[in-house]
């Protein structure tokens, strides 16, 4: 797999199966000091291939590990992934064939171009960064292309983004120490929050080895003035479960797939799919009876219960 990587267990999303759009290099309009993707000169320019090359991909992942979904589908890696000019058509084809949450983990700098953000609509998950409260802490902390040096700008695009998405808006803030950890930073940084209204904060820090030596984490109490400064919107990462409202299922032909190779391999109740696919009955009944329609299938009664089995199979 040149694309999909994981499922890696993530501080921020569970269980995450990971789609990096840059696996050769890293591709980014930031160089920031605590990067784990290491130092790289900031790019500017957006690339595109044919979407069908990571489907394909991601298809091949999910049937064969049909029954051990992962969490979330997180665009992540190497670079920054919002420099894919069809990012927005290729989460719209993950939607055709799954119902697990896609995130895009974004360092916010081109949010002010609509395209992107129109790109960005189409996930469940956005996750931009702020680390700075000042242009001057933003030049020192992510070191910007020079075409993304105009903080102002980054800053309208995310509140912009922020009005018009309508999923689950979570603004990271990574501290570094001695960086981005002034208290006047801090206040800054608050004033800038409150403009954009994420629906949550998320405090980060540098967990792993970072681009520059120099960068250190901040320490337990440096995050906790900084979440009284914020308040209670703002909480260090914490792991998100696959419990609650997540929901993972697969949908469309790539459940179809999945519903056929498993009754041919052994015919099956309803329940027994049901179980199995963790879909629910009154959805899997309108599938199968797509697929009897289609003469792919066909029922048959069993000790008193009515089994699927592939048709001719
Ligand atoms: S935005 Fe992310 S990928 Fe880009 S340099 Fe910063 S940490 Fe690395």
């Amino acid at each position: 797999m040149k694309y999909i990587f994981g499922p890696v267990p993530s501080r921020r999303f569970g269980r995450s199966l990971g789609i990096d759009l840059f696996p050769e290099k890293k591709h980014c309009t930031f160089n920031c000091v605590y990067c784990e993707v290491g130092t790289g000169k900031p790019e500017k320019e957006f690339i595109d291939f044919e979407p069908e090359k990571v489907i394909n991909e991601l298809k091949q992942w999910l049937f064969d590990n049909h029954n051990n979904l992962p969490d979330f589908i997180t665009f992540a890696g190497s670079g920054e992934p919002t420099l894919y000019k069809s990012l927005g058509r290729l989460i719209e084809m993950i939607k055709e064939i799954t119902e697990i949450p896609v995130v895009i983990l974004t360092n916010g700098s081109l949010l002010f171009d609509k395209n992107v953000r129109e790109n960005c609509k189409k996930c469940d998950y956005l996750v931009p960064s702020l680390d700075a409260g000042c242009r001057e802490t933003f030049l020192k902390i992510n070191r910007p292309h020079r075409e993304f040096t105009d903080y102002d700008r980054y800053v309208k695009g995310l509140i912009e983004m922020r009005k018009e998405f309508k999923g689950h808006y979570l603004l990271e803030v990574l501290l570094v120490e001695g960086i981005n950890t002034s208290e006047k930073e801090f206040y800054l940084l608050k004033e800038k929050i409150e403009k954009i209204k994420p629906d949550r904060v998320q405090i980060n820090t540098v967990f792993r080895p970072p681009a520059e030596g120099f960068a250190q984490s901040a320490n337990e109490q440096t995050i906790n003035k900084f979440k009284a400064i914020v308040g209670n919107i703002a909480e260090p990462v914490k792991y998100y479960s696959a419990s609650g409202n997540v929901v993972k299922h697969l949908k469309g032909k790539l459940l179809e797939e999945v519903i056929l190779k498993t009754i041919t391999i052994r015919p099956c109740t309803i329940s027994e799919l049901s179980d199995s696919l963790s879909v629910g009955e009154e959805k899997l009944n309108s599938i199968l009876e797509k697929l009897k329609k289609a003469e792919k299938i066909e029922l048959f009664d069993f000790n008193g219960e009515i089994h699927i089995k592939r048709k001719n199979g």
